[in-house]
């Protein structure tokens, strides 16, 4: 029995599942999950002492490349003056600062410890200033685990949503609906029938939970105009893509700006981080300017604003994303070309640092259903081949890649090598 074989069976002993968070656990790809011991650059090292070039980069935080050097050093002097104080610290406020100059959406921010707060903050601020309680979402994109966004279709687009997990009441959850991605007529549609009472729409701009989609032309347009037309909340959940896909976040790739904005994952440089923003306007409704309750113990906490400050301002230099787009591209490119010759039917999204592999022969995969009617037997073989050869990717075919600043051309190359054995043999 191999080291991760044993440590998964003494973590599903005392913890449900063995695993922290459910994605962790391989359900969908079966086998052992590896368990990680540490990490440096574009590579994770299991307990067994194998080495992996890591896609995943913690689900998309490590954009730097694990331990950063100049992360890690501020990092340890922030930790020697002491964790936590629960009092204001200057810290916050050149984050707060630095996300406000670089987010076109956002005047004003404040810090969560998740991404899942960001959205229940976001959310209940939304019905807060409108005085409304229906949020729109789509199928597919996914905001964090609070209740009110647990939700799926019912049996049409125009009536109520249903829980999608036990434990969220059907009375939250029909004030949630959910549409289809990128098909602006019906978005139209339901606004048409009950706009006045819809209190927010929330997006991911570019999508990442069900692999990544790209917006097409006029969606996001279409969103921002339809919200202003109904005084409903446009709410951009850029948690994976923000400082991800650019350093603006995908409203300043597509330039539509949201009235309120979701960050995580890179925000945090690895640290529990989230953190949401938008419209000063709307900003000051939250307490204490404000009557809406939002607290945290531990938000805006020092170590964390220290690797997530170090962070933005490591990406924020010149050529930075152009860089990693260029090694996101090369890596993509490179595995459709392999899947051609290997005569294997595969089509690739990308922007930035993200993007999400199909195996289909859809020759653009835009929604939701087309992603759902991937061949998910073959995405399992070739995850598990990759990754007995050293690459780890994303266990789920609903998931995106991730490429960080540590993937230089040679990991890349490996990489596409490892790949061409691969695809032969599915
Ligand atoms: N929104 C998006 C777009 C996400 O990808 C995630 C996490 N994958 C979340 C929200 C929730 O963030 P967290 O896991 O930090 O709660």
């Amino acid at each position: 029995m191999s080291r991760s074989e044993q440590l998964f069976n003494e973590a599903l002993q005392v913890i449900p599942g063995g695993v922290n968070s459910p994605v962790r656990a391989f359900k969908a790809v079966g086998g052992t999950p590896p368990f990680i011991e540490r990490a440096a650059g574009a590579y994770v090292y299991d307990a067994d002492g194998r080495e992996y070039i890591d896609y995943v980069g913690s689900w998309g935080p490590m954009i730097l490349g694990h331990a950063h050097p100049q992360v890690l050093e501020a990092v340890q002097s922030a930790v020697a003056r002491g964790l936590s104080y629960g009092a204001p610290t200057e810290i916050e406020t050149r984050m707060a600062r630095r996300i406000c100059e670089l987010v076109p959406g956002i005047e004003k921010v404040r810090m969560t410890n998740s991404g899942t707060e960001a959205g229940l903050g976001a959310i209940r601020l939304a019905r807060g200033y409108t005085g409304r309680d229906k949020v729109v979402k789509f199928e597919g994109c996914y905001h964090g685990h609070a209740d009110s966004l647990l939700v799926k279709a019912g049996s049409g687009a125009l009536t109520f949503g249903t829980p999608s997990s036990p434990g969220v009441p059907a009375d939250l959850a029909q004030h949630t609906l959910t549409l289809t991605y990128n098909d602006i007529d019906e978005v139209r549609r339901v606004f048409a029938e009950q706009g006045e009472t819809i209190a927010a729409l929330i997006v991911e701009p570019v999508t990442g939970n069900m692999n990544c989609l790209l917006p097409e032309p006029g969606f996001l347009e279409g969103l921002r105009d339809v919200c202003n037309q109904y005084g409903t909340l446009l709410i951009f959940d850029e948690v994976m893509t923000g400082f991800r896909v650019g350093l603006g976040g995908a409203q300043s790739i597509y330039n539509v700006t949201p009235d309120l904005t979701m960050l995580g994952k890179v925000i945090g440089g690895g640290m529990p981080v989230g953190a949401f923003g938008g419209r000063a306007e709307i900003m000051d409704y939250l307490s204490p300017a404000g009557p809406v309750y939002h607290a945290g113990t531990l938000s805006g906490n020092p170590i964390a604003m220290t690797a997530g400050l170090t962070t933005l301002e490591l990406i924020a230099e010149p050529e930075f994303f152009v860089r990693l787009s260029a090694m996101a591209h090369r890596l993509v490119f490179g595995l459709t070309e392999i899947a051609k010759e290997a005569g294997v039917p595969l089509t690739a999204n990308e922007l930035g640092g993200m993007f999400g592999l199909f195996f289909t022969d859809v020759p653009q995969v835009t929604r939701y259903e087309q992603v759902v009617a991937c061949d998910m037997e073959r995405f399992n073989r070739f995850f598990r081949g990759m990754l007995d050869a050293g690459v780890y990717m994303a266990p789920a075919a609903f998931e995106a890649g991730f490429v960080s600043a540590a993937h230089d051309e040679a990991i890349i190359d490996r990489t596409l090598e490892t790949a061409r054995t691969v695809m032969r043999s599915l």
